[in-house]
């Protein structure tokens, strides 16, 4: 009765917080009957114990800040409702991990998060920093929070580096591309300053949204390499990064 208690008041304040309609209705998809149900049994089995406010509010999913049993968590939640999902077809269809899903939205959206789960997963082990997967149940992704007093690490994006700062995170990342590549099959397909965190105990980088990350038999998975080679390359050129891209690319791909 608690728990209930403190997830729908957290579901009021993550509400009170938007004043935007537009927004509101966002709010009001996230937490939609199933996924309130889902919430509330991830409580009495104890993985979650409260949940927190809004880290975000994006395009296909919302993240929100928890109080896991041991750790704080981060709880990201794929809207069903949403309007973008056919772009989800190309990704998923071709992976041939996820071949035998059927082709209603829901279904795809459940394979999408276990896609993503299953990514962070090989990423981690493959020696890439990324939060660490702990569960999901249909369209919710339940992983390690990144972050610290309930703030989350800033990304790239709005991180302030002097160049030295900036050529030793580039450094990192490279190895974390030739990493997921090597030895996670993986591309990350959606790699950008807006995709990557940055731990600013240390000024290290960590890899975030994985859901679209796609094994290397995908047919388009070079083309998003060389995708990810430029969003990379663009961002760290202001730090007198310049990097070809050819050149990376088949760096990234070297034995
Ligand atoms: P989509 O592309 O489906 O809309 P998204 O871009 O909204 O996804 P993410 O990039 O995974 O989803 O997460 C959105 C934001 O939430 C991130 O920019 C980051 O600030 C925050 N975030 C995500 N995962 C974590 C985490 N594990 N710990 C802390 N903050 C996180
Ligand atoms: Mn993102």
């Amino acid at each position: 009765e608690k728990k209930i208690r403190r997830i729908d008041s957290a579901k009021d304040k993550s509400r009170a917080r938007e004043k935007d309609s537009e927004r509101l209705k966002v709010e009001e998809n996230v937490f939609d009957v199933p996924t309130l149900k889902i919430l509330y049994t991830l409580s009495n089995k104890g993985v979650i114990k409260a949940m927190g406010g809004a880290i975000s509010t994006g395009k296909e999913a919302n993240v929100f800040y928890a109080e896991g049993p041991d750790k704080e968590l981060a709880v990201k939640i794929y809207r069903i409702a949403s309007s973008t999902f056919k772009a989800m077809d190309a990704y998923i269809m071709k992976d041939p991990r996820f071949t035998n899903i059927r082709k209603n939205k829901r279904d795809i959206i459940f394979a999408w998060t276990r896609k993503e789960l299953q990514n962070l997963k090989r990423a981690k082990n493959a020696g890439v920093r990324v939060p660490e997967p702990i569960l999901t149940e249909k369209n919710i992704l339940i992983m390690e929070f990144m972050g610290e007093n309930e703030a989350p690490y800033p990304l790239l994006k709005n991180t302030h580096l002097e160049n030295e700062e900036a050529k030793n995170i580039f450094d990192i990342i490279v190895e974390y591309m030739r990493l997921l590549y090597k030895k996670a099959n993986l591309v990350h397909a959606d790699l950008s300053e807006y995709n990557i965190l940055i731990d600013p105990n240390n000024l290290t980088p960590i890899f975030i949204d994985m859901g679209q990350s796609v094994t290397l038999e995908h047919p388009n998975a070079r083309e998003f390499l060389y995708r990810d080679v430029q969003n990379i390359l663009r961002f760290f050129s202001r730090y007198g990064i310049k990097d070809k891209p050819e050149e990376l690319f088949k760096k990234i791909q070297a034995e």
